[in-house]
């Protein structure tokens, strides 16, 4: 019997509850306007098993910002549509020891980023997206997503203003790193592609319905793995010693988690830790995790 079915609602309220306020004590991305502004306290949270059971807790209503959570689908569209090959010219599979957006581990790394899941590795991915505009490539992979997915993503541009306002000196910085040494061919046209991608927004019926596009699809083995590897950034090897589960966070709070041969766990609540993950996210996935291996 599936494992993660066997899971109850009452699970998670109890361990929603557990989890001391002084625990929860973490910051919202202050270079983002709006997602600093978040109640810090709201919360989502969905799995959903392979046979189609559901389990349900919080605000099934909120709409989120994927962010960086994005990562992950923008590599899946690039294999689907453009083959391991040319993504792999443009971007690593290695572990990042550095923060997500490092300018220092691209100049260590001679312009090549590491990986898909820091920014570096994403803002070269949307440099292949097709599409002559940030809009028209926004549109392109929102419209497979949504297809493919069957879900109702959007590009939130209350964000995407609220991004705007801010530049981000550090994401500007690699793209001017990746087009000196020519991973990308412009680095306007990349960096605003990728912020939009980042903007695209939905339920956490959405995030979790758009897990299961990963697990069907003939890449799966390839974005699990670089998810287990780096999708928490310099967090993701402790998490896969202490969870085991390739996960993607985001700086809006979101979290996806994939079971292989099981289901997906989506993960809403804003308050990050250090590295940047979700902390109440990080900590129901623990949990998880533990009761999973112990039925
Ligand atoms: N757009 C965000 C940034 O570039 C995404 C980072 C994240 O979600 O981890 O900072």
């Amino acid at each position: 019997m599936n494992r993660l079915a066997r899971l109850r609602v009452e699970d998670i309220q109890a361990w929603v509850g557990e989890m001391h306020l002084s625990d929860r004590k973490g910051q919202t991305p202050y270079y983002i306007p709006v997602l600093n502004q978040v109640h810090p306290e709201v919360f989502a949270l969905q799995i959903h098993c392979l046979e189609g059971e559901i389990l349900s807790w919080g605000d099934e209503t909120l709409t989120f910002p994927l962010m960086s959570v994005i990562k992950p689908f923008l590599l899946l569209y690039l294999l689907t549509h453009l083959g391991e090959d040319a993504v792999f010219r443009c971007v690593g599979k290695q572990a990042s020891s550095y923060p997500f957006n490092s300018l220092t581990q691209l100049q260590e790394d001679c312009g090549f980023p590491r990986n898909p899941m820091i920014n570096s590795g994403a803002i070269a991915l949307a440099d292949l997206l097709g599409g002559e505009t940030p809009e028209s490539r926004c549109e392109n992979l929102l419209l497979w997503l949504n297809k493919m997915g069957n879900c109702q993503l959007f590009l939130d541009r209350s964000v995407l203003e609220s991004v705007h306002s801010c530049p981000n000196v550090h994401n500007q910085a690699l793209s001017l790193e990746l087009e000196k040494n020519g991973y990308i061919s412009d680095r306007y046209l990349a960096l605003e592609t990728y912020n939009q991608i980042c903007c695209l927004s939905g339920k956490i019926a959405d995030l979790a319905s758009l897990g299961k596009l990963i697990l069907a699809s003939s890449f799966a083995d390839i974005v699990l793995e670089i998810m287990t590897n780096c999708g928490l950034y310099e967090a993701s090897q402790q998490s896969a010693f202490e969870v085991g589960f390739p996960t993607k966070s985001g700086v809006s709070g979101a979290l996806l988690s994939i079971v292989s041969d099981e289901g997906v766990i989506a993960c809403y609540s804003p308050l990050l830790n250090e590295q940047s993950n979700s902390i109440l996210g990080l900590n129901l996935l623990t949990h998880i995790s533990h009761f999973i291996k112990e039925n």
